[in-house]
């Protein structure tokens, strides 16, 4: 197996607030891994810092056996490998969903209109919402502007997606529809690390469950093993709490 994303003892302060204590993963190529734990507890943090969106103190991040903050490292490159999925869906409002999906394309991959306007329509099939593409941000549900996100998000072609709560800011009837095009991503073979609340996407879908409280990863394993058979009190409290 291929190691797609390697992250060794990472450490990140802000000011006096210790928020990643030395956090290390190593997520496989076509590995889908979830990571749960309590806000607050340095999840988001972390997620940023994989693809340089954040800084960090201490550590090393390696990307296909590169590191990320080596002077060598062209951090354009690694963000177009690793794609992010944001909770609040980060879609600019001026813009039509087709023009959302191609801009940064154009820019960075250097389509053609065309060519990017072509990706960009197969990615809305994909998603289910082909019939959107000249629709404004402000015309659509949450559910639909979360899609178009992850269509935008795979526009750029990424070999790795980070999905930071993807659906927590979703109506309950929204949550299915995203939930099952990122099953369709996996199923695909994308390899994917999704911090989620959704204890029962993550048991279908999930390869490896990650339990992270405090700054640490503090449990790793199976679906089953961390939510049948959790070995640390804190992941057994945590899970109470949600289920
Ligand atoms: P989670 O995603 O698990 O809820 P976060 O990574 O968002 O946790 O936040 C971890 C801690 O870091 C929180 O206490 C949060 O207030 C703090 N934090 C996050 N971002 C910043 C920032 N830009 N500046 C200062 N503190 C921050
Ligand atoms: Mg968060």
């Amino acid at each position: 197996m291929t190691e797609k994303l390697v992250a060794s003892r990472i450490r990140k302060a802000y000011g006096q607030h210790q928020v990643l204590k030395g956090v290390s993963l190593a997520v496989h190529t076509n590995d889908v891994v979830v990571m749960i734990g309590p806000s607050g507890s340095g999840k988001s943090t972390f997620l940023r810092t994989l693809n340089g969106l954040e800084t960090i103190d201490q550590g090393q991040i390696l990307i296909d056996q590169q590191d990320i903050h080596a002077k060598s490292s062209n951090m354009n490159q690694i963000r177009e490998k690793v794609g992010m999925v944001f909770q609040h869906f980060n879609l600019f409002p001026h813009l039509t969903v087709l023009d959302n999906i191609t801009m940064a394309a154009i820019q960075t991959k250097h389509f053609t209109p065309q060519e990017a306007k072509d990706h960009a329509i197969h990615y809305l099939e994909l998603v289910g919402l082909a019939n959107k593409q000249d629709s404004y941000p402000a015309q659509l549900s949450g559910g639909q502007k979360q899609r178009v996100a992850i269509a935008r998000a795979l526009e750029m072609e990424p070999e790795m997606m980070l999905f930071d709560e993807p659906t927590s800011a979703l109506d309950p009837e929204m949550v299915g529809d995203v939930l099952n095009v990122m099953h369709q991503l996996a199923q695909n073979g994308m390899t994917m690390l999704i911090v989620t609340h959704e204890m029962g996407f993550a048991e279908a879908v999930a390869d490896k469950v990650l339990f992270f409280d405090e700054g640490y990863i503090q449990e790793q394993g199976t679906p089953q093993q961390i939510f049948k058979h959790p070995a640390n009190p804190r992941t057994k409290a945590f899970l109470n709490k949600v289920i």
